[in-house]
């Protein structure tokens, strides 16, 4: 099979791809993302607006094929929606060709939150599920030139987000998580060039909607997330091999950065990125907004404890429940706005027993208070059992992951 050809959307030319979405309700941006509408952003509604496709079924069973397992629950329930050349990906796996995975964090929040745990879960999974080296970008570069948190401050929070993500279990003889500010050596510094040279200001303003009074640091950043994608960045993982694809699963707000870098790449006689793209995890709050480390409020942070759990899904999680017990009985309640069940869709992995809580609640046998029980259930284990095992990720761990260091792989 050959490569996809290119939606229209994706030939940036500084009038088409407009990402700051001020034309519609929803917004989906790197830096924001909401909707007025109560059941969440219209996803089919993004996909042809950003120009990438939809997961279909049929890539789903080629890529069980392959791995010789069922995919992994997020992606049978669709909340990996989305992808760009995934198929690429899966012609490579099936002749034994490399590719890698790369993902990343921008931190902005000392611990990470639930949210920044589905790229990351699936992200093990698909490495478990290939056996591919894994690339860790941490973005403290961004947070620096979007937020108010001075440098040193940002040293330390970078620390201890990538302890959170050494706890979703990753091998430093497979994986390299480095930081921006660390990493920033001529093989990586270079292609961080070649990408400048080929993006206009016009492109990163048609994609991005930056504007004359932000800094020249903004319209400089995303070059710096585009050269990962490139393996010629790592010389110590990917010796002298130039054209190793990757393969990115993130959340769907990324995708400005990788539309950016896949039309670039062709004019760098690079591959470009293959990418996988997840829904939003809901803010407490609803389906309005996504849970955002910005946002305190809307945040479970994996360093809750399990009674601030409790209280901030019974006291804040949006229910979809009806205003009486009475009203609801009759009535039934609504999963697709309730924060609580899409908590479940995403870390339930007992796909029965989540087809009955959804039963029992949309008959109205189950009651709101119910469901919030099983949500805390299921996260205080899911933030239980990553907490169990941050106790035990230390310093020389950080540095470890970040060590200048061949992989076990050999190319
Ligand atoms: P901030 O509010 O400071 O921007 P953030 O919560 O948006 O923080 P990022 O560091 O910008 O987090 O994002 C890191 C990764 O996590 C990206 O792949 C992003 O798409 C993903 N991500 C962030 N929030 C969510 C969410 N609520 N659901 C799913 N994925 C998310
Ligand atoms: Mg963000």
């Amino acid at each position: 099979m050959t490569a996809e050809p290119e939606p229209v959307e994706e030939q940036i030319n500084g009038e088409t791809a407009v990402a700051n979405g001020a034309d519609d309700a929803d917004v989906v941006t790197p830096w924001t993302v909401k909707t007025s509408s109560a059941t969440g952003i219209d996803y089919d509604k993004l996909i042809a607006k950003f120009g990438c496709r939809k997961l279909e079924s049929d890539l789903i069973t080629r890529l069980e094929a392959l791995i010789e397992k069922p995919a992994h629950p997020m992606l049978r329930r669709g909340l990996f929606f989305a992808h760009r050349d995934l198929a690429r990906i899966l012609d490579l796996a099936e002749k034994k060709k490399p590719f890698f995975l790369y993902t990343g964090r921008g931190p902005s929040s000392g611990s990470l939150h639930l949210g920044h745990l589905i790229p990351f879960m699936f992200t093990k999974w698909l490495q478990d599920a290939f056996d591919v080296p894994l690339i860790v970008q941490i973005t403290d570069d961004e947070k620096f030139l979007w937020r108010d948190i001075p440098l040193d401050k940002l040293g330390e929070i970078a620390n201890g987000n990538i302890k959170d993500i050494i706890s979703v279990g990753f091998d430093p003889r497979k994986t390299f998580i480095f930081k921006n500010t660390e990493y920033m050596c001529p093989a990586f510094y270079n292609n961080i060039l070649k990408v400048w040279k080929v993006v206009t200001i016009n492109q990163a303003r048609a994609i991005f909607g930056f504007v004359g009074e932000d800094s020249m640091g903004k319209s400089a950043f995303p070059a710096i997330e585009a050269a990962p994608c490139f393996a010629t960045s790592f010389p110590h993982i990917f010796g002298n091999k130039k054209n190793i694809p990757c393969l990115i699963p993130c959340a769907i707000d990324q995708d400005p950065y990788f539309r950016m870098t896949r039309d670039a790449a062709p004019r760098l006689k690079y591959e470009k990125p293959a990418l996988i793209y997840s829904t939003f995890l809901p803010a407490l709050q609803g389906a309005q907004s996504k849970m955002a480390g910005s946002d305190q409020n809307s945040c479970i942070f994996l360093n809750d404890t399990p009674n601030q759990i409790k209280n901030k899904i019974n006291k804040y999680a949006f229910s979809g429940g009806q205003a009486t017990t009475e009203e609801h009985r009759r009535l039934g309640g609504n999963c697709d706005v309730d924060s609580s069940f899409q908590f479940l869709r995403f870390f339930e992995e007992d796909d029965d027993k989540l087809a009955e809580i959804r039963q029992r609640y949309e008959s109205g046998d189950m009651l709101s208070g119910e469901l919030k029980k099983e949500a805390i259930t299921i996260v205080q284990r899911v933030i239980g059992d990553l907490q169990a095992r941050r106790k035990t990720v230390t310093d020389a761990d950080v540095v470890e992951f970040a060590r200048v260091k061949p992989l076990d792989f050999t190319f």
